[in-house]
């Protein structure tokens, strides 16, 4: 967790910014929470938990500058609501998530698989891709269990 508080520090310092100690909290909880897909609400919470005295537009503005420099990614799985996600560290594509429409959970899969894909589109559009988003719709394990059960 510090080694990768430093090397946020260095990209942060490499675009000429401060990580700042409300900044170094908002990054802190990110890490602390890689696993969710936190709202700027829900930072916002979870940091004035350890910096009562920070502010939501502090937390708004922090988020945002980490989108710009892509610390994180910003997503929407439809439901209006913006969340914030870690990046993985070298990773050339966001990663995917597979979203549960019964209990609303939230996985995530590291593997790319969309390379022949890519090549297709590139190909046939003459479109040069630098990332793409990809998020599946549908029923998760744990429902499925649980649903088989009933
Ligand atoms: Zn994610
Ligand atoms: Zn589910
Ligand atoms: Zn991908």
């Amino acid at each position: 967790m510090e080694t990768r508080i430093e090397r946020i520090k260095s990209q942060l310092h490499s675009q000429k910014y401060k990580l700042t100690p409300q900044r170094e909290a908002t990054v802190r909880v990110l890490l602390e929470n890689e696993k969710d897909h936190l709202s700027a609400e829900d930072v916002y919470l979870l940091v004035k938990d350890k910096a009562p005295e920070i502010g939501l537009a502090t937390v708004y503005r922090t988020l945002e500058l980490l989108t710009e420099l892509k610390v994180v990614d910003k997503i929407n799985f439809g439901d209006g609501v913006s969340r914030y996600d870690l990046r993985q560290e070298g990773a050339a594509h966001f990663h995917h998530h597979l979203v549960c429409i019964e209990c609303g959970a939230v996985d995530e899969i590291q593997e790319d698989l969309l390379g022949d894909v890519e090549k297709v589109v590139e190909k046939g559009w003459n479109f040069l891709i630098k990332d793409h988003r990809l998020t599946f719709h549908g029923i998760c394990y744990r429902c499925q269990e649980k649903n088989d059960k009933e």
